[in-house]
């Protein structure tokens, strides 16, 4: 009780008023494997068969018993927790195996700035981004400046006798070098404030929330309270894209624009060329996207917009946050859809469930080392969160056959409660561990009370409530999609687990068929 009124008054006093409305107020106070335990009125432990699974953090589940053995030793070791401004071993150590593991999904060479949080490693991405767009910038400009001060030097040469040089350009001739400068740097000026710089992400994207990653998040209820109006991001519709092959291109070619290069001086004269930039700093994109309801990309609207993205010069952030770190079976979602990008985010399930730890790689020919001398944290970098993370991805590595099994009985588990129930459950999504359940929308059904809750937009909180209270089954609806209940439990869930929650789900659906909206919110 305490615990709650703490939470209620003094953290978050609106998300815990909506937990008791909507029955899901629990303080959980141990967690094991796909378990966790609640205290009941007695005092007493109540197990809860854990789905939500961490929103996809725990592929290993809760307190691994290696990663609890390590922990446990790391303390007794007295291992160094802050050693800032340090070789920092278990970083070293973390970032050389993911770059290996990496190496051998991709084939290319990373530089990994770890992170505290997904929306950090996010942020991360998009601050290296930027750089490169900027250090592009300022070295094209100097290079601008250094051709201008050899065509000054040439012009007081040919003064002295007595000629004057022909400056073009874009077709006017200039004879005064001090016009001409004048008019390069001006219109390369005007060029560079014109194309404000900005990201490309899908529409339904959801990278995180922090101020960053939020301009990288589409969703308006998220964005809408803190960056109104901004237009940091252009988000594009994957559907579109792949309803015409030439979007792609045509999306790219909107953040072209081009800069003025002088030439050299031949013969007296000088032209300049046009050199191609582009607004955009990156693409960044979820092979599935998560938070929005579990929504994989069309494979072939992403190769073609991946390959003009690059083409073009700009990098592409593949943010496999969630779906990363064998989720689907594979150490990334995006090498088993045959996409390549420049950059990699890992997080949530990476922490093996123990530590807060998130990693932002960036290939070996895009990373600049003056990066890591600019972006810094205090908590990063922790030996105790490093090596958690190592043995994680040791343990991992071994699961892949057991995702796709698992993964693969629930699917074939839900598609046939699909099939029983077609006005209930309308589609079962994604890949290997990370499945979303897409509820029908009950707006349009005969009970005014579902009407009411679907109108609500808490469904699917409802849901999770009923089937917390009614199966001691823990889910939770995608975040951006409140009608998707996510499917994420760890490698380790048994047949017989996956049996209990495919039957709670099936009275679930005889309940919402029936449209006994009574039993769905009285327990
Ligand atoms: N990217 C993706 C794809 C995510 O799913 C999430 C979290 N749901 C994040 C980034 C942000 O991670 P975090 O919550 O750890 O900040």
């Amino acid at each position: 009780a305490a615990a709650l009124q703490g939470y209620a008054e003094f953290a978050r006093p609106q998300t815990a008023e909506l937990l008791r409305i909507l029955s899901l107020d629990k303080p959980y106070v141990r967690a094991h494997d796909d378990y966790l335990c609640y205290r009941d009125e007695a005092g007493d432990e109540v197990e809860v068969l854990d789905i939500a699974g961490g929103y996809g953090s725990l592929i290993l589940g809760h307190n691994h018993p290696e990663l609890r053995r390590l922990a446990i030793s790391q303390l007794r070791q007295e291992m160094p927790t802050h050693a800032q401004m340090s070789i920092r071993g278990e970083a070293g150590l973390l970032c050389r195996d993911l770059d290996a593991e990496l190496h051998a999904a991709t084939g290319r060479h990373f530089v990994i700035t770890l992170g505290n949080s997904g929306a950090e490693a996010v942020e991360a991405a998009a601050k290296h981004a930027r750089m490169a767009q900027l250090a592009r910038l300022d070295a094209f400009a100097e290079q601008v400046e250094r051709r201008l001060a050899r065509i000054r030097a040439a012009e007081a040469a040919a003064k002295r006798l007595g000629g004057t040089l022909e400056l073009i350009l874009d077709g006017h001739a200039h004879t005064s070098f001090d016009a001409f400068a004048a008019a390069v740097r001006a219109s390369n000026a005007r060029a560079v404030v014109a194309a404000a710089p900005r990201f490309l992400a899908a529409q339904g994207a959801f990278h995180g929330k922090t101020m960053g990653a939020l301009a990288l998040t589409h969703k308006p209820l998220f964005r809408d309270p803190f960056l109104r109006g901004g237009t940091e991001t252009n988000f594009f519709d994957w559907q579109r894209l792949s309803a015409d092959p030439a979007a792609a291109h045509a999306l790219v070619a909107a953040g072209a624009y081009t800069l003025i290069l002088p030439g050299t001086v031949v013969d007296g004269r000088v032209t300049c060329q046009h050199e191609t930039f582009n607004a955009y700093a990156a693409l960044f994109l979820e092979p599935i996207q998560g938070e929005a309801g579990v929504i994989p990309v069309p494979p072939e609207a992403a190769m073609a917009l991946v390959a003009a993205v690059r083409a073009a010069g700009v990098p592409v952030v593949v943010d496999e946050i969630q779906t990363g770190f064998y989720r689907t079976g594979a150490l990334l979602a995006s090498s088993r859809m045959g996409l390549v990008g420049d950059y990699y985010l890992l997080g949530k399930s990476l922490g093996g469930g123990l530590a807060k730890i998130a990693a932002c790689a960036v290939t070996r020919e895009h990373y600049l080392p003056r990066f890591g001398l600019l972006h810094t944290s205090t908590n990063v970098e922790d030996d105790p969160s490093c090596g958690i993370a190592r043995k994680a991805l040791v343990i991992a590595r071994q699961l892949g056959d057991a995702v796709q099994a698992r993964g693969g009985q629930l699917r074939a588990g839900f598609e046939a409660l699909r099939t029983r129930y077609p006005q209930v459950i309308r589609d079962v999504r994604g890949e290997g561990l990370m499945l979303g359940i897409a509820f029908a929308d009950m707006k349009l059904r005969q009970s005014y009370g579902l009407q009411l809750l679907a109108r609500s937009g808490y469904m699917g909180y409802v849901l999770a409530g009923h089937l917390l209270h009614e199966h001691g089954i823990r889910v939770a609806p995608a975040l951006a999609a409140s009608t998707v209940i996510r499917i994420q439990p760890s490698a380790y869930i048994k047949a017989t687990e996956i049996e209990r929650v495919l039957a709670a789900f099936d009275q679930l659906c005889r309940i919402v068929d029936n449209e006994d909206i009574y039993k769905l919110i009285e327990f």
